[in-house]
Order: C-alpha cells, then sequence, then structure tokens
C-alpha cells in the first residue's frame, strides 16, 4: 500500500503522480500515509541514527530527513536528491534558560541545515519530488531561504531554479546564496503575498513545478524536525514545541508529525505547540484571539524578513494542529525579537531576527503563566545568524528604527598605543 494526496478542505483524494498543489475545490493536499501498515519503531529509526557514518554518502542513513523515509516519501537511494540534511544539534544553554525563566529550555538549531535554515529539509523531498516528476524547472516566491535552499538543491539534481523575491526585503545572505547558487532570480516590485500570487500563477501556465510551502512534499520533509528532535531526546517528547510562524507551513508540518507518531505509538502524548508571530505580522495571531472565526490578513512589518508575511497560505492546516496539540499563538515586537536574538547570539550560539522570534515568545509565555517554570520546552532556531548580518549590526550599533536595544555591544575605535587600549578595556 502507498501514499495518497488528500484535500485538507473537503477529503477528495488525489494520485501523487499528478502534478497539483491544490485540490479542486482550492484548498490544501497533505500526503497521506497508510500509518497502520507501515513497519517502523524506535528501534529502526535509532538502528539508523547509529550507522550515519556508516556509509557517509547514502542519504538513507546519512540524511535527518531520509532516515523517516516511511513517514515522508517511501523511496529508493538513486531517486534521492540530497546535501544530506537535518542532524542538527540541540542545545541547552543555562544562561538562555535563565534568561527566559526555564530550567529546561532547549534550542534545536535548524540553522545548522546546509544551506542555514530548516527549508533544506523541506527541499529534499520537493526537489526529488520534482524530479520524479520529470520537471525540468521548479520555482517559488520567497522571503530568502526558501530561494536559497531551493537553488541549491536544484543545482544538485540539474534544474533550472527561478525565484521571485519581494524587492528590496530579503536579507542579504540568503540573496547572496539564490544568485551564487545560480537562480534566476526575479525581484518583484511589491511584498511577498504578491510575489507569491505571481509565481503560482506563472507556474500554472508555464509548466513550472511549484516549490512554496503549498507544496505537500515539503510540508513532508520538515515532519522530520520533530521526528529528529524527539528521537535526540530519548522519545520523550517535550511539553511544548515554540516556533515562528510566517506561511505556518512548519506549524502544519509540526502538527502533522505529532499526530502521525502518536497514531504510530512512537510517543505517547503530543507536544502543545506555540505558534509566536512578530506583532508587525500577525494575521494568525489575530486569527487565534478571534477563535479562529475568521482568516485575518495583515499589510505585513517586521524586521524578521522571514516571518514578514500578511496572509498565510498554510492557515488551515495549521488551524488543524494548533487544535490537535492544544496549542497558542502569541505575538512579540521586534525590539523582544532583536532582544532576544542579542541573548542567543552572546549564548554563543546566534541565529536570524526570526528564529529569535521563538526565544522572545518563551518568555513572554513563561510570564504570563501559560508555560510553567518546570515545563519542559524546545524552541526552534529557524535560521542561521549569517543570513541576516545588516540587522545585527544596526542593532548593536542602535541603528533599528523604534528599537532601544537593550544588550548592544558597540564596537570602540581606539589610538594605537597601551594606554588608549587600557582605558577602552575599563
Ligand atoms: C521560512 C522561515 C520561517 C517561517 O516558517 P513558515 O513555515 O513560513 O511559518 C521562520 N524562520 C525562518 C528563518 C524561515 O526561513
Ligand atoms: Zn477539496
Amino acid at each position: 500500500m502507498t501514499y495518497k494526496l488528500k484535500c485538507v478542505a473537503c477529503g477528495a483524494e488525489y494520485s501523487p503522480q499528478e502534478i497539483r498543489y491544490s485540490c479542486d475545490c482550492k484548498g490544501l493536499l497533505d500526503a497521506e500515509h497508510p500509518l497502520a501498515s507501515l513497519r517502523v519503531s524506535r528501534e529502526l529509526f535509532d538502528r539508523r541514527l547509529a550507522e550515519r557514518w556508516g556509509r557517509p554518502f547514502s542519504p538513507l542513513t546519512a540524511s535527518g530527513v531520509w532516515r523517516y523515509r516511511e513517514l515522508i516519501l517511501p523511496l529508493d537511494e538513486g531517486q534521492i536528491i540530497s546535501r544530506p540534511e537535518g542532524n542538527t544539534n540541540l542545545y541547552h544553554s543555562p544562561q538562555l534558560s535563565t534568561w527566559v525563566g526555564l530550567a529546561g529550555l532547549y534550542l534545536k538549531h535548524e540553522g545548522e541545515n546546509p544551506t542555514g535554515s530548516f527549508k533544506d529539509r523541506g527541499m529534499t523531498v520537493g526537489v526529488t519530488q520534482a524530479k520524479l516528476l520529470g520537471s525540468k524547472a521548479v520555482a517559488c516566491a520567497s522571503t530568502g531561504n526558501t530561494s536559497a535552499s531551493m537553488a541549491a538543491y536544484a543545482a544538485l539534481a540539474g534544474l533550472s531554479a527561478i525565484v521571485f523575491i519581494p524587492e528590496g526585503k530579503v536579507a542579504l545572505g540568503k540573496l547572496a546564496q539564490a544568485l551564487a547558487y545560480g537562480a534566476k532570480t526575479l525581484e518583484v516590485k511589491g511584498n511577498f503575498d504578491a510575489a507569491m500570487r505571481l509565481v503560482h500563477r506563472v507556474c500554472n501556465e508555464l509548466g513550472i513545478y511549484l516549490l512554496n510551502s503549498i507544496n505537500p512534499f515539503r510540508i513532508e520533509g520538515q515532519k522530520s524536525i520533530v521526528f529528529e528532535m524527539v528521537q535526540q531526546l530519548g522519545w520523550r517528547v517535550p511539553d511544548w514545541i515554540v516556533l515562528p510562524a510566517g506561511n505556518l507551513g512548519n506549524v502544519s508540518a509540526f502538527g502533522k508529525a505529532l499526530g502521525e507518531l502518536a497514531e504510530l505509538g512512537l510517543i505517547e502524548r503530543v507536544s502543545r505547540l506555540a505558534a509566536i508571530q512578530a506583532h508587525g505580522a500577525n494575521p494568525f495571531y489575530r486569527s487565534f484571539t478571534g477563535g479562529f472565526r475568521s482568516r485575518e490578513t495583515v499589510e505585513a512589518q517586521t524586521l524578521a524578513t522571514a516571518i514578514r508575511i500578511g496572509d498565510p497560505v498554510s492557515y488551515l492546516r495549521a488551524v488543524q494542529a494548533l487544535r490537535l496539540t492544544g496549542g497558542l499563538v502569541a505575538e512579540v515586537t521586534d525590539e523582544e525579537i532583536m532582544d532576544a536574538k542579542a541573548q542567543v547570539d552572546s549564548a554563543g550560539i546566534g541565529c536570524e531576527p526570526a528564529s529569535a522570534a521563538a526565544v522572545a515568545g518563551t518568555k513572554k509565555l513563561v510570564r504570563e503563566g501559560a508555560i510553567r517554570p518546570g515545563d519542559r520546552v524546545v524552541a526552534v532556531l529557524t535560521g542561521h545568524h549569517l543570513k541576516d548580518p545588516q540587522a545585527t549590526l544596526d542593532y548593536h550599533l542602535g541603528k533599528l528604527e523604534g528599537t532601544i536595544p537593550a544588550y548592544a555591544n558597540r564596537p570602540m575605535v581606539v589610538e594605537p598605543t597601551l594606554e588608549a587600549v587600557r582605558e577602552a578595556l575599563g
């Protein structure tokens, strides 16, 4: 028995061999695995993890995505396009735990993926599927990391890549990656949401394979963040998983992953999800505070460009994920995000602004009592510190508009004398 694509809105089913991203009713599609007939166990995945160094060039054991392939996309080695991705560290920092007010705070660092963000986990599956379907070109709209990742995996697979980015709104490191990996890069005069609508039309008209997170195969790959995290914790789920939320692909993937692990009996209960948005890009937060009675949209504005999204594509899937896990949505200001980032950075770990929203949100939820001080919490750091060096510099130099940096570390200019250095060092 194999898997199917199923509409999350009306339940209609489609074959995965067909190129389609949504149902005739416009609902998004999810891969549905025949869970009851899968032969998977904790021992199987633990054995593959142990064999990871044995055959380093086999993605079947070396990749932190394909290790769980029965639950993602059951393929053979030769069909897979992999860097390999995943295998990211789970950090415990006493300094950060104290700062957020928890004993048990862990940080799952997805910035340690091959192109520096969790997007690689979905992209290895999306590009593998594009190749299987015989596509010659792939495209995405992106706030930056999706385009960096897609460009790299397309290059690896020998496909041409076309990225649509909002003009002037993409962090330096991400734009540099897209160009370096050879993607045709179109800067759209408009915001991310406009670029998203455009790329959808272009893909349908020109027969290009669409690799935004509306693509169900990307969601399947991103589930492996949860699989790997839970395995690293000895198959004991944390009380909370806190993550930044933009287009809501990851929230959807995490909910689906937890649901499947529970159904398979690989975990005893599901973690609660806390989705964190920036105050200036908070449509999901607004919908949540209204009891999800209406789907809100906003004109998005935040320093955390990776979550600068006003009309999230995976809204419905994400609502289901929160219902399943008893989750919640919170918002934080850009100042809270950048102060949290300074704390993550100065702990020696480092992350990009959007990722720090998870830590800022954790601190806020502990302060408000939603997360209890004894709870075990994993905050997901979604992207690497060097993705957005400008935001880091502007923070430490006090140049961020509307932000008073609580933890600025300014460089000092000194005369080339011992006296001057002594004075500077206090
Ligand atoms: C894509 C991205 C997000 C947002 O994830 P969604 O699945 O769109 O909600 C957050 N942080 C970083 C660094 C990202 O690249
Ligand atoms: Zn449907």
